[in-house]
């Protein structure tokens, strides 16, 4: 991959370019957020500085060019995932309220006794807590579908979990736990023989894998901004139009509607009949020009280079004396999660740290897969397009200098 000129994409990251504790940043926490480009930054602060106000509200100049820049957005969404219309390209404010908006206007308002959500083992709490939540409200159940000891889903259990009863299969494109990139076509293929519909949370690998939701033939698809090089709390639900149309709205104000009064409103269109209140219009705008950004990459590129760099990280670590890696399922993408023996994993963030490398410690918002592995916490070092073998060889290097003081 040596066309893949990271050292060019990298200059155009000026987060990247900063001592911590007299170190380089060596920055290997891209699953929980990723830093921004030069070209973000300066599309929210251009919105900012010379075309704010609100959208689809006024007549005025810059109401308009704010409405032609946060329309224009949902076409750089809609072509990236490749969604068949634009009405079916819902702006939220992350994965978290694209999941929610699923639960209460999909499974929620058309619950039938018995109906049934099946997620995975390995889901983000995100995917997770939604469903309970209706567990407990309204009676829904949540099925689980296992893993085995590489963090691999257990197909066959997964396709004696489906029946008429599955409303819906909800289930993670990449683990952020552990890596695992999960079969997904042959998943939502599955789940519609039963006639379940199937919600990807697309979290992690949108900014690591071409998504293209009319091939995968999914029905909803989930993801944030943050994560894919643009601004926090904004993000999309992707929804097949005839589903959408048949929702009812998620959440009540202004925008969602064409006429308000006391006899009775009238809800408007798709896709703002699901998006209440002035939206995040600047993230909006940083989102499509992150997804510019990415798209001159290429999501192809992006994938081979970083599946090269996994591959180098993997064997790196391996090496290590006392080094677990958990989760090593066949197909996996830019997550590193692992365990050293005798070394808490808050330790050794902390004296990573102290050498510029940032990585993530914890649970990762997936209990049920740590307790599986009977860990209550990992280190995780996840990597994005523009990192380096040199940034991993910066890892290795202060993981074993923190063993050395730790042990
Ligand atoms: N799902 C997965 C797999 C994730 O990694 C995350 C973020 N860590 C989420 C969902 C939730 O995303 P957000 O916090 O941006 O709503």
């Amino acid at each position: 991959h040596s066309e893949f000129d990271v050292n060019r994409y990298r200059a155009e990251f000026p987060a990247l370019h900063q001592e911590i504790s007299g170190r380089p940043l060596v920055y290997l926490d891209n699953g929980a957020s990723t830093q921004k480009p030069q070209a973000v930054i300066d599309a929210v602060e251009s919105f900012y500085a010379h075309d704010y106000a609100n959208v689809h509200r006024g007549i005025h100049t810059l109401s308009q060019r704010a409405t032609d820049l946060f329309e224009a957005a949902r076409e750089t969404v809609r072509q990236f995932i490749n969604a068949a219309s634009l009405e079916e390209v819902i702006f939220t404010s992350g994965t978290t309220e694209s999941i929610n908006l699923v639960a209460h206007s999909f499974v929620r308002a058309n619950l039938q006794p018995g109906d049934e959500v099946i997620v995975s083992m390995m889901e983000h709490h995100s995917n997770i807590v939604p469903w309970q939540l209706l567990e407990q409200q309204v009676g829904l159940k949540v099925r689980v579908i296992p893993i085995n000891e590489h963090g691999e889903l257990l197909f066959d259990e997964f396709l004696k979990l489906l029946s008429p009863k599955t409303k819906l299969l909800a289930i993670t494109q990449l683990s952020n736990a552990l890596g695992t990139i999960t079969p997904l076509k042959a998943m939502i293929d599955a789940a519609h023989d039963v006639g379940a519909k199937v919600l990807v949370d697309g979290a992690q690998a949108i900014a690591h894998m071409e998504v293209d939701v009319q091939a995968l033939d999914c029905d909803f698809y989930a993801f944030s901004g943050h994560k894919l090089f643009s601004p926090t709390g904004v993000g999309v639900l992707y929804g097949k139009r005839a589903l959408l149309d048949a929702m009812p709205p998620y959440q009540g104000g202004g925008e969602m509607i064409k006429v308000v009064s006391f006899e009775g409103t009238e809800f408007n269109e798709l896709p703002h009949k699901f998006e209440a209140g002035t939206p995040n219009i600047a993230g909006v705008i940083g989102l499509a020009s992150g997804i510019d950004y990415v798209t001159q990459i290429g999501l192809g590129q992006i994938a081979a280079y970083e599946h090269a760099l996994l591959e180098y990280a993997t064997a790196k670590l391996s090496a290590i004396d006392g080094l677990r890696i958990i989760g090593t399922a066949k197909d996996k993408a830019s997550i590193l999660s692992f365990q050293i023996a005798g070394v808490h994993a808050s330790d050794l963030g902390t004296l990573l740290d102290h050498q510029g490398v940032a990585i993530r410690v914890g649970h990762h918002c997936a209990m049920p897969v740590m307790a599986f592995f009977g860990v209550d916490a990992t280190a995780r070092a996840s990597l994005a397009f523009y990192n380096t073998r040199e940034d991993i060889d910066a890892l290795v290097d202060a993981i074993q200098k923190a063993i050395s003081m730790l042990t």
